[in-house]
């Protein structure tokens, strides 16, 4: 069997995965997880996707790939073999056990001291950085860079203190787990050096070293066409990583022994729910429904609020119990949400803590600005200021309601679209301030306050000469979902439709007759890819593409307008009863 580097470490999951290539089919390679991390929206949304947006997607990759070709050869020399120079990836593969091992090198990069391979990742250092330690309330490295190029910090100037010395090699662990954020991009990298050392195209007489090419988090585009070194960061930041990729070569051997087993074993018993079927992330398991099947069942565990993925393989597989209504009175008493969820399937209670809601009402002061983004995080950042990811908002509704319940759909909603890749991020601050006027008061209402905050923040630095502007909206806003969610040990509100859940995609549908149902644009992922598309959209479609973008981002806007109305009833119901 011809064993690509996808395709092992999907096998490697579990005993019971390469059965299901054989009875279901075998999975085809993702898009790029790194870039799906960063757009807005459900692993389920991905499924609305295009073929034309898919590939608008996997260009990105490609742009980061030749971006990272070009700093490899200005910062270390020699040649490239890669996507530009051959037309595609070095390809290289070995025999072992019987089956045949491939793997295609981003980037090979021969010199006159030696060989470089490069793995290039659309993910950025920000999780390198996650990786530092805290002693005596400091944080320190496990990497340091110098020259562009990041080093574990044992090859540079290690820690001598033990306390010191501890710490490092704890937090260095998680380079040898792979499934950990910086795990995995090691072992790909790992893989790609076992097969490759393995190949006829190794070259054992050369000296190699093994680098990760990631997105670099301290960058700041200066706006040019080209990506050269600004204030002494390049957009690409290269990660040595020979000596953990040597480390791990006796278990990426073991993990190949592995995978041989359960290929000769054939086994078809094994099901559980385990880490590695990823579940809920862009890497989950294709065959989670078909290990799992209560997960497509109504009220199933899985739904508890604030549970894990080993209290859900407990209930289910342990103990038998794969819907909530199967706990007993010992699971129910672990968490109150839990059993308020149990009431609300079992006893159809409606959960309604009327003293907090009417205290988040109380806070708000009319008019309240019902605002939504829709926002395009490029790998590559385009504009001046922007940084690897930053979220650029392209898209922006709001729904003015002067007094409560006075909103009309049509007469109170404005909006703003870009309408194609220029900066826009003055015309948006434009349109916020010529819209949002707080000179006498008001809110300004949002689903999700973390992200709109977030965008306020940037656009006030991105426009300095708005930032007081801008900062005065930042304060004036307030999370809707806080009136659903709360901050308790119980929500505000709770009715079993929510699922456990409180994105608008579940709230909506549970106290609402609004639906995104046969919308040509139905959430916020389809909404940043169609953005992204813009350049290949067929010109006689693309009006017809904004009215639908238009249409989308006005119901985000419209779906809050009418979750306020919700909860003002929900308070003048209580105090008629
Ligand atoms: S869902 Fe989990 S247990 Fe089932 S095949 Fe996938 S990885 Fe294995």
């Amino acid at each position: 069997m011809r064993i690509s580097k996808t395709r092992f470490l999907d096998l490697l999951r579990c005993p019971r995965f390469y059965d299901y290539t054989q009875s279901v089919g075998d999975t085809i390679d993702p898009l790029d997880q790194d870039i799906l991390e960063h757009l807005t929206g459900d692993a389920e949304d991905l499924e609305t996707l295009t073929k034309a947006q898919e590939a608008v997607l996997n260009g990105l990759h490609e742009r980061v790939e030749r971006e990272a070709s070009t700093w490899v050869r200005q910062r270390l020399g020699g040649h490239t073999i890669d996507l530009d120079t051959s037309g595609g990836q070095h390809h290289v593969e070995r025999s072992v056990h019987g089956h045949v091992w491939t793997a295609e090198l981003d980037i090979l990069n021969p010199t006159d001291t030696g060989v470089h391979v490069i793995e290039v990742k659309a993910s950025t250092t920000s999780e390198l950085s996650k990786l530092d330690f805290k002693l005596n309330g400091v944080y320190h490295p496990v990497f340091v860079k110098n020259n562009h190029v990041h080093k574990l910090v044992e090859e540079t100037a290690p820690y001598l203190e033990t306390a010191l010395q501890e710490k490092y090699l704890k937090a260095r662990k998680n380079l040898f787990d792979r499934l950990h954020k910086v795990g995995r991009h090691v072992y790909d990298l790992a893989f790609q050096r076992f097969v490759y050392e393995g190949s006829i195209d190794y070259d054992s007489a050369k000296a190699h070293t093994y680098y990760l090419a990631l997105l670099n988090k301290d960058y700041h585009h200066d706006g040019q066409e080209t990506y050269d070194v600004v204030n002494g960061e390049h957009v690409i930041s290269l990660i040595d990583l020979t000596t953990i990729t040597e480390e791990l070569q006796s278990v990426v051997a073991e993990d190949v022994r592995q995978v041989v087993d359960y290929i000769d074993q054939h086994d078809n018993r094994y099901q559980n729910l385990i880490k590695a079927c990823q579940k809920g992330t862009p890497r989950a398991c294709p065959y989670l429904t078909q290990c799992n099947p209560y997960l497509k069942v109504d009220y199933n565990v899985d739904e508890l609020m604030g549970s894990s993925y080993k209290d859900t393989a407990r209930f289910a597989h342990q103990e038998s119990k794969p819907m909530i209504a199967d706990l007993d009175e010992a699971d129910r008493s672990k968490k109150p949400k839990w059993r308020m969820q149990y009431d609300a399937i079992v006893h159809d209670t409606i959960h309604v803590d009327q003293a907090s809601l009417k205290a988040f009402l109380s806070h708000l002061e009319y008019p309240v600005y019902h605002l939504d983004f829709e926002s395009f995080a490029a790998p590559l950042p385009r504009f001046k200021g922007e940084k690897p990811y930053q979220q650029h908002v392209f898209q922006v509704s709001l729904h003015i309601e002067r007094e409560a319940g006075m909103c009309d759909n049509t007469l109170d909603h404005v909006e703003f679209l870009a309408e194609d890749h220029r900066d826009c991020r003055h015309d948006v601050v434009a349109f916020l301030l010529e819209h949002i006027d707080l000179s006498a008061g008001g809110t300004v209402l949002v689903w999700h306050k973390t992200f709109e905050r977030e965008r306020l923040k940037e656009l006030a630095l991105a426009i300095p000469k708005y930032a007081s502007e801008l900062q005065h909206i930042r304060d004036a806003v307030v999370d809707l979902k806080d009136g659903f969610l709360g901050k308790g040990a119980l929500p505000i509100l709770y009715k079993k439709a929510l699922h456990g859940k409180y994105s608008i995609k579940f709230v909506l549908p549970a106290y609402t007759s609004i639906t995104y149902e046969g919308m040509a644009i139905n959430n916020g992922l389809l909404a940043a890819t169609t953005y992204a598309t813009y350049p290949v959209i067929d010109p006689a479609h693309f009006d017809h593409v904004l009215d639908a973008m238009r249409t989308y981002c006005k119901q985000d806007t419209w779906a809050m307008v009418t979750l306020l109305d919700v909860c003002r009833n929900l308070i003048e119901q209580n105090s008629t009863d």
